[in-house]
């Protein structure tokens, strides 16, 4: 365990799920993504492009 919080920012695409199709389960991506970071922020869903941002602007701050 470290002694200082780190922020791991990870970017967790969505996806949809879709009927079955031939008894197979079904997943479509989707533009959305949500994040999840090791200091036990989360986020989301949001656009991908937003989820980005949002990482960036989370680990560094709005300046
Ligand atoms: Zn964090």
């Amino acid at each position: 365990m470290l002694a200082y919080t780190t922020h791991d920012v990870r970017v967790v695409a969505e996806v949809a799920e879709l009927p079955p199709q031939d008894g197979w389960a079904c997943f479509a991506p989707t533009d959305q993504a949500r994040l999840e970071c090791s200091c036990g922020y989360t986020e989301g869903p949001m656009l991908k492009a937003m989820a980005k941002l949002t990482a960036h602007q989370h680990i560094h701050g709005f300046a």
